[in-house]
């Protein structure tokens, strides 16, 4: 017996029904950036390794063990992208944006890579929604970010919404937070996580993400970033809160939350849903990049923006009732199937959702057929080049002059 093939481990085949669900997800999302004036911009799915090193940060987890790194044929490393920020920052640079009126406001929509033990919600290839503004610093541009997601997620109605929000400072007043807590660590050693301990001179703020007990107790007394911010940092996250409060948006403030990539600043949040597992309770998150711009090799710019999991999103929702397929099902005996195929055509043309048999079905099976699409009405063809009409809920039927099809079909 020669091999069955399977999709890759931790990834999936998007089905119909399911696509479905998904368009109308991009659909909301769509509308939602048009009236806030976001552009759409898509980058490659690959690009070349070091943008992702230098720009996510050679210590995080993504980089560390999670891209999917390739050499192609001209000995360049090249890896599947797997976050968008980085990408759509290399674009604002590479096209000169900065010149653009700013800040630049983009959104996209697409699959990302990454090498995860997979799990429900936890996928190696999975799709993001993603929301950007760069070139400005302003607290009003953080609050409308979170007020788009959050829109989103209650527009779309994901249950038990809950978002948590911190902020991490600038580099120089992380630097000196980072001395303070590795001390704070170090003195603890004994009683950390030894992947935690590992970890204490390359990237002391993973420790709050440990999932050990003996860690989390030590973490709950640790000293916090949001304690520590300078008087600009403290003044911009104050404003940012200010405009959340205004606005009537719900959050939690978590002086916990320091996210798995080193290029954010100041504003940090991500939005949990209680109907998914604790261990992929996430459905979005985000925050500031001033110095990330620069890092990669553009002029000093700030930025902002989030990237919400798709999976993640229809994961929280209640799969809803499929929707019929046709509106109007095309009946003929095996003989008249050439003129079926002509009024479906002449149908569909005119905006109905039209269908017929194409495998070859009795009219009995045909007319069961009809039914399983969640045909309104079905069109009966006879063989002496008559039609009539018949209403599948109420089962009544009338003959239909089909010169007006397409009238009668359409009320
Ligand atoms: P991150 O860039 O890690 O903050 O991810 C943003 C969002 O993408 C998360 O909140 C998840 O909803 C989603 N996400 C991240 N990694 C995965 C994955 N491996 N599988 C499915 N969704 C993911």
């Amino acid at each position: 017996m020669s091999k069955r093939f399977q999709a890759p481990r931790g990834t999936f085949d998007i089905l119909p029904a399911e696509a479905e669900r998904r368009e109308a997800t991009y659909l909301v999302a769509a509308e939602l950036f048009a009236r806030a004036g976001y552009g759409r911009l898509e980058t490659p799915a690959f690009e070349d390794t070091e943008l992702f090193a230098r720009g996510v940060g050679e210590g995080t987890d993504i980089v560390h063990k999670e891209m999917f790194t390739f050499t192609d044929q001209g000995d360049r490393s090249l890896t599947l992208r797997p976050e968008a920020t980085a990408a759509i920052c290399r674009a604002y640079i590479e096209h000169g944006m900065h010149r653009l009126p700013q800040p630049v406001k983009v959104w996209s929509w697409g699959p990302y890579f990454r090498h995860e033990r997979p799990q429900a919600g936890r996928y190696r290839q999975f799709h993001q929604l993603d929301a950007e503004v760069i070139g400005s610093d302003s607290p009003l541009v953080d609050a409308e970010l979170i007020m788009l997601l959050d829109d989103l997620l209650r527009g779309l109605g994901v249950p038990g919404l809950r978002l948590r929000l911190s902020s991490l400072g600038t580099p120089a007043s992380r630097a000196a937070y980072r001395e303070e807590l590795r001390a704070y660590l170090r003195a603890r050693e004994g009683k950390l996580a030894p992947e935690v301990r590992e970890r204490i001179s390359e990237n002391p703020l993973r420790a709050f993400d440990s999932k050990d007990q003996a860690t989390r107790e030590v973490m709950g007394e640790a000293p916090l970033m949001v304690e520590r911010l300078d008087q600009p940092d403290a003044e911009h996250f104050a404003e940012v809160r200010s405009l959340l409060d205004q606005a009537g948006v719900p959050y939690v403030l978590d002086g916990t939350l320091v996210r798995g990539l080193d290029y954010y600043t100041r504003t940090v949040f991500e939005f949990e849903s209680e109907a998914l597992d604790a261990q992929a309770a996430t459905l979005g998150g985000g925050g500031r990049y001033d110095g990330l711009v620069e890092a990669i090799g553009g002029p000093a710019t700030p930025g902002c923006g989030w990237a919400a999991g798709i999976e993640r999103i229809l994961l929280a929702l209640d799969a809803p009732e499929p929707e019929p397929l046709a509106d109007v099902f095309v009946a003929a005996p095996s003989e008249q199937g050439a003129r079926a195929f002509a009024l479906v055509q002449e149908l569909r043309g005119a905006g109905l959702r039209a269908e017929l048999d194409l495998a070859g079905r009795s009219l009995k099976g045909q007319m069961k057929q009809a039914d399983r699409l969640g045909a309104r009405r079905a069109v009966i063809l006879d063989d002496e080049g008559k039609a009539e009409v018949r209403d599948m809920t109420s089962g009544e039927q009338e003959e239909l002059d089909l010169a007006r099809a397409v009238e009668a079909l359409s009320r």
